[in-house]
């Protein structure tokens, strides 16, 4: 193999023969490969030198070391906690996107953030960092499955449908949009008196909502927004569903003006997966388990569950538990194990028996990582996300409304 020449079109298409069987998970495997041997490479970004793509593990160490030494401290790497372990060893530092969003706005005097995670998240990056700060995403292809589900274009019509059939109402909607979307929906949010959220503060951004209007738009995970304003003592007969494909959301001018919440139908695939027979069995299997679950968890496996939270009050929960005690857990599998491996003196496992990781996480490898530092070292910035200026004036209203709630 030649260094700096890519894989050809048929090459890849074998590949992509061979890694697309719909009854397997295309990243079952988890143990570090190179990344010509990771099953689900063929839909990633693959502009990629050829050279890196067959570089053992050690060799990707090894280069990924020597240009952090070169670049020192212009440089800091950010890890989401859904990262497998082979990535997240590089992180300065760890968080969910709640404490990357405020690390990346506290950085001082770097010039790279290297985001180990996805689209979104690096976007909330660039507009929380210095206007000379360089972010990266290692794989331009790493987005959210949910993020997407928002179309910006569906969500400002929508917009209009829902101001348009409260007309007169005397209602006022508040837009919240959850961290996981585009950095033009959290400016849409921001220019309407809306606030971006997190898993960690999503009750507090309904406080910052329910002061200044009656009614959230929240978009675009419907489960976390069921599951905040269930908890906060809304029924779930005024939680309404907007489904994006039918006309007026499917839903009739009453059903929205009885409303308090009106939820984008999105979802996370990862969190789909958890079920109430997976927390049936693991309490049948396991007396006395603890059940937690991330509140992007359908309501009806929330309430099962009994306990729910950010990935980072599920990292606390489990670690502050007493030695000997059991946690069945319905989160990313990249962290789950991470946290049995961080508590040897507790039960710690997945209530999901298929290990499958959060496909868009995942396109996060260490070759990547290798091929856009040594692009820095070079002089060559690759795969920066830079938002437009206009869109960075209004999502970081939003995004500051979020970091100054108490
Ligand atoms: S875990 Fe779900 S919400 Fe998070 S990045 Fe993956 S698809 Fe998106």
């Amino acid at each position: 193999m030649t260094a700096g020449v890519r894989p050809t079109v048929s090459e890849y298409a074998e590949l992509l023969a061979k890694y697309t069987d719909p009854d397997t998970c295309p990243t079952d495997a988890l143990e570090p490969l190179p990344l010509i041997e990771e099953p689900a490479f063929v839909s990633w970004q693959q502009d990629i030198p050829r050279a890196y793509l067959e570089m053992s593990p050690e060799e990707l160490d090894r280069r990924i070391s020597a240009a952090r030494g070169v670049l020192g401290k212009k440089l800091v790497v950010l890890g989401h906690h859904y990262q497998r372990d082979e990535v997240i060893k590089y992180a300065d530092f760890t968080g969910d996107s709640f404490k990357l969003a405020r690390l990346a706005a506290d950085q001082e005097g770097v010039e790279f953030v290297l985001f180990c995670g996805v689209h979104f998240m690096a976007e909330a990056a660039d507009i929380l960092t210095e206007e000379n700060v360089k972010v990266i995403l290692p794989n331009m292809a790493a987005g959210c499955s949910m993020a997407d589900m928002a179309d910006p274009d569906a969500v400002y019509a929508a917009w209009d449908v829902i101001t348009e059939m409260l007309e007169g109402s005397g209602s006022k909607v508040i837009p919240i949009t959850y961290m996981n979307s585009t950095a033009s929906l959290k400016a849409f949010t921001g220019e309407r008196d809306g606030i971006v959220c997190t898993s960690s503060n999503a009750s507090k951004t309904f406080d910052y909502a329910f002061e200044r209007g009656d009614k959230i738009f929240f978009f675009p995970d419907q489960h976390l927004g069921r599951n905040t304003g269930f908890a906060r003592g809304i029924p779930l007969d005024q939680m309404v569903v907007w489904n994006y494909r039918l006309p007026n959301g499917g839903l009739t001018k009453e059903q929205v003006e009885r409303a308090k919440v009106i939820l984008w139908q999105g979802h996370c695939s990862t969190h789909q997966r958890f079920t109430v027979q997976q927390i049936e069995k693991a309490r049948k299997e396991h007396p006395g388990v603890n059940v937690i679950v991330h509140p992007e968890c359908r309501w009806e496996v929330v309430q099962a569950a009994g306990q729910n939270g950010s990935t980072e009050k599920i990292i606390k929960t489990v670690s502050d538990a007493p030695k000997g005690s059991t946690w069945a857990i319905g989160t990313e599998i990249n962290l789950v194990n991470r946290l049995a491996q961080q508590n040897p003196d507790k039960t710690v496992f997945c209530l999901d028996p298929v290990v499958c990781p959060c496909s868009t996480m995942y396109r996060i490898h260490p070759a990547y990582i290798a091929w856009v530092l040594e692009g820095l070292v070079h002089g060559h910035v690759l795969n920066q996300v830079k938002v437009d200026a206009a869109t960075r004036k209004w999502s970081l209203v939003a995004l500051e409304r979020m970091l100054a709630l108490p």
